[in-house]
């Protein structure tokens, strides 16, 4: 018995998040965040995972990264604590984390203030903080960490959109792993060194209709390799972008006020807009998930960007299905008219 404990305890460092929330908090604590999303889109079994939490009377009516989730967290029993963020991400997560403490899984919540307050951000995070029992200085100290790992996710991402080096996937790849840095940040950061490092030897991708993906991460999969089978490539992916947090701010709480996810549509609005103008965008494709409230800010999004949109819609994880390729394909063939 007594062998086990020290794997028990490396076991219980894994907090699961159910989205992107100040991470430097959990480093300071010596936890390991779990993105609990990854866990799910990146499974095999992902497509029966959502299933599973259907046959357990999850509706069919509901968004699948919420039975995903929950699905992780079946799969992944080592994760007894749960940081739900459920103002600034959606209703269903809240539904979700009832179940979960029914469960007698430990959640604790941290909420965006949908004004962007500083002094209630500051509050929230001083609150999460007391739960991970961490000083200001040591997050300070991870934040100084982290910093230079977020300038080597903008260079990659400048490398994609100006330098022409990148492939969309590879851009949604580490952007989107940069919620939780997979839990390891050292390996994580080699691994990002390593990919730039061998950019120099890379050719220049031929010059192809510019796209920006705006919108949740896709569920469906090969999304990205078909685009680019049709002469088009993504080199602006929204969302997975701002999970690097690219605002840098002077402080962590700017940081965090800076990131558009978790607010208002309008500044999502702008920051894509800058994106438009200046990575000289030919097109967007707002990918929206069947039965998710930000469907309705298709209608905004569209009626201030003057650019071309394709809305395309995703329901459970599954590899692109012909409608949508052939909607892409259409799609691009008009852009590069
Ligand atoms: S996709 Fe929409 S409904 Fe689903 S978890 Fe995300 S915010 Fe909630």
């Amino acid at each position: 018995m007594k062998n086990l404990e020290p794997l028990l305890e490396e076991k219980a460092k894994s907090i699961g998040i159910t989205s992107t929330i100040p991470v430097e908090v959990l480093f300071a604590a010596g936890r390991v965040p779990v993105d609990l999303n990854n866990i799910f889109i990146t499974s095999p079994q992902a497509a029966a995972w959502v299933e599973e939490a259907e046959e357990e009377g999850f509706p069919r009516t509901l968004c699948s990264w919420i039975k995903g989730i929950y699905a992780a967290l079946k799969h992944r029993p080592e994760i007894q604590t749960v940081i739900a963020v459920t103002q600034g991400d959606c209703s269903n997560t809240q539904a979700l984390t009832e179940i979960l403490v029914h469960q007698g899984i430990k959640v604790i919540h941290f909420n965006y203030p949908y004004n962007r307050d500083p002094a209630l951000f500051k509050k929230n995070l001083e609150e999460l903080m007391g739960h991970f029992g961490v000083s200001w200085s040591k997050v300070d100290r991870i934040r100084k960490r982290i910093s230079p790992v977020r300038k080597k996710l903008a260079l990659l991402d400048r490398e994609t959109w100006k330098g022409n080096r990148v492939h969309g996937w590879e851009n949604h790849l580490f952007l989107v792993n940069s919620s939780d840095f997979k839990g390891d940040l050292g390996l994580y950061e080699e691994e990002l060194t390593q990919f730039l490092d061998a950019l120099a030897d890379r050719a220049k991708i031929p010059e192809t209709v510019r796209l920006g993906y705006i919108g949740i991460p896709p569920i469906h999969s090969g999304f990205y390799g078909f685009i680019e089978q049709l002469g088009g490539r993504v080199v602006f992916n929204e969302i997975q972008r701002q999970f690097s947090l690219p605002g840098f701010g002077n402080n962590l709480i700017q940081q965090y006020l800076d990131y558009t996810y978790p607010y208002d549509i309008f500044g999502r609005i702008k920051d894509i807009g800058q994106a438009v103008e200046e990575r000289k965008l030919d097109g967007l494709i707002h990918y929206t998930q069947t039965f998710c409230f930000r469907q309705v800010q298709d209608l905004l999004i569209r009626k201030q960007l003057s650019v071309p949109i394709l809305t395309l819609e995703g329901d459970k994880p599954r590899p692109i299905d012909n409608r949508t390729r052939f909607r892409l394909e259409a799609f691009i063939d008009v852009l590069r008219k």
